[in-house]
């Protein structure tokens, strides 16, 4: 389309004149200023206006003054074609917003050439002004459409450094639940969360300083109804002057329950409610890190024993136990005491700034007597381990748990009564280190038959009516690299502990049996060997079967093999046991009770004890010497047996006098010192031959 060409002159020759050179344009014509802003206002199309400035009734200048302030389209541009010869009239014309100015008389190629060329500028910026237009529709429809909320704010205000709001999409407005209007009022930080705002207008101060470029960052805002919702946010300057931001938001709030969610099960144990154990550890890192534990404790409350009921009552039942003792232990919880549940049966309080030991003691038993009326008709104790954290920088959490676990199981152990308390000190862990340690051959050990680090001495018990040994205990012995030799009185009872006495104890016994028939090889055939048997090895389901299979490949005279046992052995199911000892007999194995007259009720059930021998404790033999063998009661001990039908072996002989004594009640066996301290194989047989 041609361009369209105002041209504003009262001399009716110069229009035609013009008019004619510009045949490929639109030409309009208009004889004053009035009439030119007439021809304008209707043809807004206008693209060049030739404007003379000498006119009547409006002259030029008034012309492009009225169209500077009537701010019309920028796009018009105009042309001074006039007579005025003057600089200033130039000057004017020019500042008054003209894009040339040529002088009359009328220079036709000139003024040709200069009108195409404005022309062809105007025509470029046409074009650019279009592209310019379709960006900025783009841009509109991006930024509205956009999935995620996007504001944009100035601050060169120094009044307001955080700028204004100026603009944002409907999805901002959706996330933040504020209108344009209440941003740009409210300002950003009064709708950031206070807790998020410090770390915020720190990045922002850096990105006002051109230190950085733009930031990210996970924060709260705060909804006009108070809830408020966690966005992921970008925030970048737009211009290089650092006046504009943008600000793109994403609502995160789904993924950031999700992430509470998980917090929440990962800190907590479900079942009670209560922190867990990883919780405690990292707690009690922070508090490692930051040494804030000058007087800390952990009170350990080991319910461990609640676990025999769920094998009669099954889970619920237990967990319902655990879940009234979490609820009756948290009451004793305040700012400084804290409960955690670090595992099934186990709790632990975290206490700070406690005043001292015996305050420490009190809360123990306090929670201490809470745990027996609770749990008082389960029948069910456990041990309270406590631990004075104190301020050592080679603590770690690992360790700190472990001891309060070693106070906590000593309170077990040690005592009888149904929840006792055990504070942690360095003579424990020792104990438990050790035992540890034992625990750790005996485990290697226990399935090893060759390894030779656990193996049997050989006791002589004397016959007093011949004079001759007539019999030998098996002791075991445990000797190992690590270790070295250790006393049965110390690996019995870990064994035991551990169940570990089941395999070692078969080992003890087919040790003992290949001594029968070594004994038998060298013509002793009618030599006894004792084996002690442990209560745990006994009550074993196929104890008895076992035994007698063993006895059966190894080819051993039953009738060579004495059991001892201890008479605790019978608290614990008196029939069960009498009837597991009357098959023994039944196959020709003799019993003896060991270390008779230390336990509870023996002399009373004696009576009823399915056994052969009693073997009496060491104590009664010592007595002899302490309160002079007429006070003794040893003598009764003896007649009672024979009474009973039981031969009487008196343990720990050390002396003539105690031998003679026993000799003269009638005492049937000695064993002890006196005739021989426990041998090994090779000099026990060679003690027969002598
Ligand atoms: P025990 O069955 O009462 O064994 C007698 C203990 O007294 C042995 O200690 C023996 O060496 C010691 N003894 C013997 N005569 C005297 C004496 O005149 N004076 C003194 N002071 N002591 C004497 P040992 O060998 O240290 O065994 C200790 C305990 O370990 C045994 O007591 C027994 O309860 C247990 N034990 C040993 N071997 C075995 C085993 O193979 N199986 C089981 N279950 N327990 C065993
Ligand atoms: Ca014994
Ligand atoms: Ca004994």
């Amino acid at each position: 389309m041609a361009a369209k060409i105002l041209v504003v002159d009262d001399s009716g020759t110069d229009r035609k004149i013009i008019k004619s050179m510009l045949e490929e344009y639109e030409v309009l014509l208009a004889c004053d200023g009035v009439e030119a802003l007439c021809t304008i206002d209707a043809n807004p199309d206008i693209d060049l206006m030739i404007l003379d400035l000498n006119m009547p009734n409006m002259n030029g200048f008034q012309v492009l003054e009225m169209l500077k302030s009537n701010k019309r389209d920028r796009r018009l541009c105009t042309m001074i074609l006039t007579n005025y010869d003057e600089m200033e009239n130039e000057i004017k014309g020019l500042q008054l917003g003209a894009v040339d100015y040529i002088r009359k008389p009328i220079n036709m190629e000139s003024l040709r050439a200069r009108i195409n060329i404005h022309i062809e500028l105007l025509k470029v910026q046409n074009v650019l002004e279009q592209k310019l237009n379709e960006q900025k529709l783009t841009f509109d429809m991006i930024f509205d459409q956009a999935p995620i909320g996007i504001a944009i704010s100035q601050s060169c205000d120094t009044e307001n450094p955080e700028g204004t709001i100026t603009r944002i999409n409907s999805m901002y407005e959706k996330i933040t639940g504020r209108t344009l209007e209440e941003l740009a009022k409210l300002g950003w930080e009064k709708i950031t969360h206070p807790d998020d705002l410090e770390e915020d207008l720190k990045y922002f101060r850096k990105l006002q300083s051109g230190e950085i470029k733009s930031y990210s960052l996970e924060k709260r805002y705060i909804k006009p109804d108070g809830s408020f919702v966690w966005v992921y946010m970008v925030v970048a300057a737009l211009t290089s002057n650092r006046c504009n931001y943008i600000c793109l938001i994403q609502d995160i709030s789904e993924r950031k329950k999700i992430e509470s969610n998980l917090k929440y099960i990962n800190e907590h144990d479900k079942w009670t409610g209560l922190y867990n154990r990883d919780y405690l550890g990292k707690m009690l890192q922070r508090d490692l890190e930051q040494m804030q534990m000058l007087k800390a404790a952990l009170i350990s409350v080991n319910l461990s024993t609640v676990q025999l009921l769920t094998v009669n009552y099954g889970f619920n039942y237990t967990r319902n136990l655990i879940k009234k003792a979490a609820v009756a232990l948290s009451r004793y919880c305040n700012e400084k005491i804290m409960l955690f549940n670090t595992s099934e049966n186990h709790f632990v309080f975290y206490l700070l700034d406690y005043e001292d030991k015996k305050a420490l003691k009190e809360f123990s038993q306090v929670i201490a007597d809470t745990l027996e009326s609770l749990l008082v008709t389960e029948r069910i104790g456990g041990g309270i381990g406590v631990l004075e954290i104190g301020n050592d920088s080679s603590l770690n959490v690992d360790l700190l748990l472990r001891r309060l676990l070693i106070a906590s199981e000593r309170a077990i152990n040690v005592f009888e009564k149904d929840f006792s308390v055990c504070f942690y000190d360095k003579e424990i862990e020792a104990l438990v280190d050790r035992e540890g340690e034992i625990r750790q051959e005996l485990s290697r050990i226990a399935f090893d038959d060759n390894c030779g680090e656990l193996f049997l001495q050989y006791q002589p018990i004397l016959d007093l009516k011949t004079d001759s040994v007539c019999g030998f205990e098996a002791l075991a012995r445990l000797k190992t690299e690590k270790l070295g030799l250790v006393s049965p009185v110390e690996f019995i009872p870990i064994a035991e502990k551990t169940k570990l006495i089941i395999p070692i104890g078969k080992q003890i016994i087919l040790s003992a049996f290949r001594f029968i028939n070594k004994l038998k090889e060298h013509g002793y055939g009618d030599i006894d060997v004792s084996v002690n048997i442990s209560a745990i090895q006994l009550f074993a389901p196929d104890f008895t079967k076992e035994l007698l299979e063993m006895i059966r490949t190894m080819g051993v005279n039953p009738q060579n093999l004495v059991i001892e046992i201890t008479e605790s052995v019978f608290s614990s199911d008196y029939d069960y046991i009498n009837n597991i000892i009357g098959k023994l007999r039944a196959d020709g194995i003799c019993i003896a009770i060991d270390d008779f007259g230390t336990g509870f009720s023996s002399l009373a059930r004696e009576r009823e004890l399915n056994v052969n021998c009693l073997k009496i404790d060491k104590y009664f033999i010592d007595k002899l010497m302490i309160v002079g063998p007429s006070k003794a009661i040893t003598g009764d001990i003896i007649s009672m047996a024979h009474k009973r039908g039981h031969f009487a072996i008196a343990e720990g002989v050390e002396t003539q006098e105690q031998k003679q004594y026993l000799l003269n009640n009638g005492c049937d066996k000695i064993q002890g010192y006196l005739v021989a301290k426990p041998l090994y194989e090779e000099e026990a047989i060679a003690m027969l031959g002598k």
